[in-house]
């Protein structure tokens, strides 16, 4: 099994991942769509986990989102 904290590349995962819900604390190295776990805040990660901007959370949770998000073409 491969733990997913050093994912580079978004993840193609069929549907196994739905029931699971891991949490990213901030100071973590990774990219991806990360929702905030306490006020649902979405940020686009590039690098590190920030704290989230709205409310000063620490933990994330992967945003359900893959590939690119098709609201950057409105
Ligand atoms: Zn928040």
């Amino acid at each position: 099994m491969h733990e997913p904290g050093e994912a580079t590349n978004p993840a193609v995962r069929a549907d196994d991942a739905r029931d699971y819900v891991e949490f990213w604390p901030a100071g973590v190295a990774t990219s991806g769509w990360f929702l905030c776990t306490a006020c649902g805040n979405t940020v686009i990660v590039r690098q590190v986990l920030p704290r989230c901007m709205l409310c000063g959370e620490r933990l994330w949770e992967r945003a359900q989102i893959r590939g690119t998000p098709a609201w950057t073409a409105v």
